[in-house]
Order: structure tokens, then sequence, then C-alpha cells
């Protein structure tokens, strides 16, 4: 067996490794554009353009992921909420019903509402392929 068989796998080049990590960029950039401006909108509608944990109203709501990226939840009508900034900041990636309890937030009342929202959302969307 000659050696030079043992050369056929070359490590990726600096451009390789740039363009993966480009691609990775985009992907993640898609994933955050998924929710369109509409969408946002009548999340803060449905929410009363208050915070969905807490329920102040707060002139800079922010977009809080329900199930955090980290673990597999993403940036969709299905999955965002209007947050505080101080609820959002203190729930960063907690799993959200175990941070509410902690916090004493009512955790049902929001899973109420949520779950509601859900429902007008696809009602009203007609035929939504359900995400996974
Ligand atoms: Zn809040």
């Amino acid at each position: 067996m000659s050696p030079s068989k043992r050369r056929a796998y070359r490590a990726p080049s600096a451009a390789q490794r740039a363009r993966y990590a480009k691609r990775r960029a985009g992907r993640m950039s898609r994933a955050d554009n998924d929710l369109t401006p509409a969408e946002w909108e009548a999340i803060l509608l449905a929410w009363g353009e208050a915070c969905a944990y807490c329920g102040r109203g707060a002139s800079a709501l922010q977009k809080d992921c329900v199930q955090p990226l980290s673990r597999g939840g993403r940036y969709t009508r299905d999955n965002v909420v209007p947050a505080c900034r101080s609820c959002n900041a203190s729930k960063s990636n907690d799993e959200v019903t175990a941070w509410m309890r902690r916090k004493g937030l009512d955790e049902r009342a929001f899973l109420l509402r949520w779950a509601q929202f859900q429902r007008t959302a696809t009602a009203s969307a007609g035929s939504v392929s359900p995400r996974a």
C-alpha cells in the first residue's frame, strides 16, 4: 500500500472554513426572520401590547421565544410572545414554566392565553402547515 493514499484527505482551507461559517450565519438569520412584522403586530395586539409573562405594559416590548433558541425554539409566530425587558432578561434560556414558577408568575394563565392565541392565529391564517 502506497503512503500517498493516506494523503487523500485535505483539511479545509481558510476560505472554505469562512464559507461554512457564512452558510451557518445565513441559516441563523433566516430562522430569526421567520416572524414577519405583520405577525409580530398580531402577537402584540393579541397580548394587549403588554408583557405576556407579567402583564405589564411596556413601551419597548421585546420578542421572546417561549421555547428558547437553545432548546430548539425558533422565532416563529407560534413561539414568540412580547416580553418586557426585565422578564426577557430574567427568563433568558430557562424553560418557561419552571422560570414562571420561580418568579411567582401565573404560569397557568399564561399557558391558557398562549394556547388561545395559537388557536385563533391558526384559524385566521387558514391552512398553515404545522411546524415541527
Ligand atoms: Zn414582564
